[in-house]
């Protein structure tokens, strides 16, 4: 996260990004972090913070939903959070659609929680949606809290891009071993959304001769940094 030497009020935005199991949602972000200035907010992912604080995990389906329900409310005081920091860009990892996917019926999840899809959906700017890759290749094992096979993570997948289908402004991003060039598109996508007073800070998109780790491997970011950066007004 860079330093902004940028003064004005910004419009906030609110940018989705999304993905299946295995997309590579988590290093893209660790990315996007170092590629931004401190007018970006990056929210933490809700499902990480419910099920890394010890919420129950279950086939059992009434532990499922009340799961899906204490995401969706995480996810809502996230963004109410952010919002409060003036941001220009809020990017969210993951949004409360995605709690569809990971929903079973027969009771509707938007009545659960006296909502609907249409508001959920009018509630975000922009959405990129990065594609798990087919079969078992490029999939990540290594994340304690992840609990599905491949399979699983496919239909996962398939699910997210149904449930924010019908988002006006929704980029999906096929899945790539080329790692920095599916990065390279999701910073594009993102650019975008930022605006004209904080995008110069933008690598390697503004500055192609300009590498954004100077000294090396790109730096740990702490978690809830996001949190912790104010912005320069
Ligand atoms: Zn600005
Ligand atoms: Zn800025």
């Amino acid at each position: 996260m860079m330093a902004c030497e940028c003064r004005e009020s910004h419009e906030r935005r609110r940018v989705v990004l999304t993905g299946g199991p295995g997309a590579g949602k988590t290093a893209v972000l660790e990315l996007i972090r170092h590629s931004v200035c401190l007018h970006v907010k990056i929210l933490p992912e809700a499902a990480g913070i419910v099920f890394g604080g010890g919420f129950p995990r279950d086939r059992e389906v009434e532990v499922r939903r009340a799961g899906q329900r204490a995401i969706f409310h995480v996810q809502k005081e996230l963004e109410r959070a952010a919002d409060a920091l003036q941001p220009a860009v809020v990017l969210c990892d993951r949004g409360t659609v995605d709690g569809l996917a990971y929903w079973s019926g027969p009771d509707d999840f938007w009545d659960s929680l006296g909502t609907t899809l249409g508001e959920q959906l009018r509630h975000y700017d922009a959405v990129i949606h990065l594609r798990t890759p087919p079969g078992d290749g490029g999939y990540d094992h290594s994340n304690p809290l992840r609990v599905e096979s491949a399979e699983e993570a496919r239909i996962i997948d398939e699910r997210i891009a149904a449930a924010w289908s019908g988002h006006p402004r929704r980029f999906i991003v096929e899945p790539s071993a080329d790692f920095l060039g599916k990065a390279t598109r999701v910073l594009q996508l993102l650019r975008d959304e930022v605006p004209a007073c904080c995008v110069r800070h933008f690598w390697p998109i503004a500055d192609p001769g300009c590498s954004p780790f100077p000294r090396g491997e790109p730096p740990q970011a702490a978690p809830g940094q996001w949190g912790t950066v104010r912005p320069a007004s």
